[in-house]
């Protein structure tokens, strides 16, 4: 039995009651890689997979599908008398051997055991299900269903213990159960593709908006508004009523606490521009309130109350993280340089420390490009330094247009000032920051 143990910033993997974590994870790392890896090639393969084995018009299977293969050492041990254990010799489909590479490389937990297979596994039948499930009369013959998805899994004849006992019924009945509710939803509405119902494809974009939605500290308006108002905001975006006037004041005045940024109407406005821009699919309702988890044990050794949760699927593991994310208050960003989330600690740090290139982390990256770019690009930097320039000159010079070396001391205090609020975003009109650049020589004079 697999499980993980929860502390307050961090997890530990265990596999089979190990005392050896399978793996851990301090800054959410492995759930940010998981959801920023591209998991639509599976469905890719999928279907040059069912293009080989399996004819959907007439549902069946494609009589010139690859057959079934035995390595070499197969020959070679059919010559010796001992009983042959099949699977050690047989060979693979290569697009459900892609499938499995592809879920080890998205997360630590499929590299565990059995679970990149079963999962694998679970992706075709889900893939095989929804689209037979077009055919009523094919779907309840439980005999043919079970039998043809056991040759879809390319499982060789007569192989007993291949599944763990009883595995393809339970697949079976799963699928039997969830049939009603998907042919009404596929009968209602066209529009639901296949797709939505891979299962680790619709989840992974699951995870993504509510990492969007309700912890990325960069997305527009909403990231004003602390979590819990976040985590309200998308329950009355799913229930797609209107806003009243009072619940927006409420929201204002909750991100008036943050920043000095539009309230009242212009909030309102912004609201309904995020609400336009990024609709709410679906696909994507969620509740908050995750299924059955987590224990509390006291180890032996500890002392100390843990959190324990049975991780017998890789979305429960990942949504029990999320929580407790939400718990924590934690903050994320996407990485200016490579695009995946990471964990802020340092609000103005835009980089990940990922590592990008040879003994390179994107953040080592990001401050040699910040170095640059603000030379070259910062056109208010580049303003004041032209305008000290002009007016040290003035003083310097024969004319001495400008008299006092105080004044000037006090006019350049004044511009830095209103140049930093206008890098930190609180300088009320940039204009007025230029306006203090042009100050005329007598105004320069009359700050001494
Ligand atoms: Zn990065």
């Amino acid at each position: 039995m697999s499980y993980v143990m929860f502390s307050d910033d961090c997890y530990k993997f265990y596999n089979d009651n190990n005392i050896v974590p399978s793996f851990d994870d301090q800054s959410h790392r492995h759930l940010f890689d998981f959801v920023s890896m591209d998991l639509h090639q599976i469905e890719v393969l999928l279907e040059k997979f069912f293009s080989e084995m399996f004819d959907f018009t007439r549902l069946r299977l494609k009589e010139n599908r690859p057959a079934k293969r035995f390595n070499d050492e197969y020959e070679k041990a059919k010559q010796s008398a001992g009983i042959l254990n099949l699977t050690d010799y047989y060979v693979g489909n290569a697009y459900l051997k892609k499938i499995i590479s592809i879920l080890e490389s998205s997360h630590p937990y499929y590299r565990i055991g059995e679970n990149s297979r079963k999962a694998t596994e679970d992706i075709v039948i889900d893939y095989f299900h929804l689209f037979s499930s077009y055919n009523e009369d094919f779907f309840e013959k439980s005999d043919d269903y079970i039998g043809v998805f056991k040759e879809l899994l390319t499982v060789p004849p007569l192989l007993c213990g291949y599944f763990t006992s009883g595995r393809t019924e339970k697949l079976y009945k799963k699928y039997l159960d969830d049939y009603n509710s998907y042919r009404r939803i596929i009968r209602k509405n066209r529009k639901y593709e296949a797709r939505c119902f891979i299962n680790i494809v619709s989840f992974q974009q699951m995870m993504n908006e509510l990492l969007f939605r309700i912890l990325d500290t960069s997305t527009p308006v909403i990231s004003r508004l602390n979590i819990y108002d976040r985590i309200w905001f998308y329950k009355r975006m799913q229930s797609k009523k209107t806003l009243s006037d009072a619940e927006i004041q409420k929201l204002s005045l909750a991100s008036k606490k943050n920043s000095n940024l539009p309230k009242g109407k212009e909030f309102a406005k912004e609201l309904y521009t995020f609400i336009t821009q990024f609709p709410l699919h679906e696909a994507f309702q969620y509740d908050f309130t995750p299924a059955c988890g987590i224990t509390l044990i006291i180890p032996e050794d500890g002392n100390d109350v843990c959190e324990q949760l049975g991780a017998e699927s890789l979305e429960k593991l990942l949504e029990w993280e999320f929580m407790k994310m939400v718990k924590a208050g934690v903050r994320i960003k996407k990485c200016e340089n490579c695009g995946k989330y990471f964990f802020v600690r340092d609000n103005k740090n835009n980089y990940c420390d990922r590592e990008f290139e040879e003994e390179r982390t994107c953040l080592d990256v990001g401050s040699d490009r910040r170095f640059k770019n603000q030379k070259k690009d910062d056109v208010y930097y580049t303003a004041y330094r032209k305008a000290c320039n002009k007016n040290t000159a003035r003083l310097k010079s024969k004319t001495k247009a400008i008299t006092e070396e105080g004044s000037l001391k006090n006019w350049r205090k004044e511009a830095k000032k209103r140049l930093n609020a206008v890098y930190s975003g609180t300088a009320e009109d940039k204009e007025r920051f230029y306006d203090w650049l042009d100050l005329s020589n007598v105004e320069i004079n009359d700050l001494c």
